[in-house]
This record gives C-alpha cells, sequence and structure tokens, in this order.
C-alpha cells in the first residue's frame, strides 16, 4: 500500500494528540471528532482496508479492539457505553487507506448510522 497520513503520524513526521502506543498499535485522537471522544487505533505495519487483512492479522485485529476496550476502562467510560467502527472502502465511508478503529464515546450515538 501507499503511504498515508497515519504512516507520517507513526514516523511522528506530522503531530497527532497520542493517548496510547505499543509496539504495534498506536492511537491518536480524531482531528475531527465526532463525539466528545473520538480516537483512532491503527495498527503500526500498515493494511489499506479490512480486505487485505487475512488469518495471520486476526490476533492483531483482536489486539486493536481490547485496546479500545482498555482505554475505555481505563478513561472511564467503558460502563456508559462507546462504539468502535471500521469503515471499508467507498460505501464504508473510508477516506483514510490505513487500517483504523474509530472508538466514539461521550454521548448517545445514533444508530442505525446513516
Ligand atoms: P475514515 O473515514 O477513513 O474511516 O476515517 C479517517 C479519519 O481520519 C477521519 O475521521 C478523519 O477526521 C481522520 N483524520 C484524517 N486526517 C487526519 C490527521 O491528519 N490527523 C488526525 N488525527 N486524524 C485525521
Amino acid at each position: 500500500m501507499g503511504d498515508t497520513i497515519f504512516g507520517k503520524i507513526i514516523r511522528r513526521e506530522i503531530p497527532a494528540d497520542i493517548v496510547y502506543e505499543n509496539d504495534e498499535i498506536l492511537a491518536f485522537r480524531d482531528v475531527n471528532p465526532q463525539a466528545p471522544v473520538h480516537v483512532l487505533f491503527i495498527p503500526k505495519r500498515p493494511l489499506a482496508t479490512l480486505n487485505e487483512a487475512g488469518p495471520d492479522d486476526a490476533g492483531l485485529l483482536g489486539r486493536l479492539l481490547l485496546a479500545c476496550a482498555d482505554y475505555a476502562k481505563q478513561e472511564g467510560f467503558a460502563e456508559q457505553g462507546y462504539r468502535t467502527v471500521i469503515n471499508c472502502n467507498e460505501h464504508g465511508g473510508q477516506t483514510v487507506f490505513h487500517l483504523h478503529v474509530h472508538l466514539l464515546a461521550g454521548r448517545p450515538l445514533h444508530w442505525p448510522p446513516g
């Protein structure tokens, strides 16, 4: 896959409000938040979309979700609730082609989405 803005954030070439990091995952606040809490959890290893993930990525995908839940617990909004979203390609509304999980919280979230 080609480089994206998220690759630049991983390499610290552009700034981001980073809230969590380990050897394979980075999480930072979305620049255009859709809720009081809007954090993006990304693998450092670039995968363009969920379609590119294979069996070898199952653990990584699970750990991305667990990182979201851990963050929600740590920040104290896990019990009140939150939403995780992965947008894929055009109909999913994906605009940055480096796989990411949106973590949204801090207000009631509408369902179904528009
Ligand atoms: P997508 O539409 O691909 O699911 O989500 C991409 C998200 O990345 C959007 O919510 C957008 O606001 C966010 N975003 C795009 N560029 C930047 C950036 O340079 N920094 C940060 N922190 N978020 C970004």
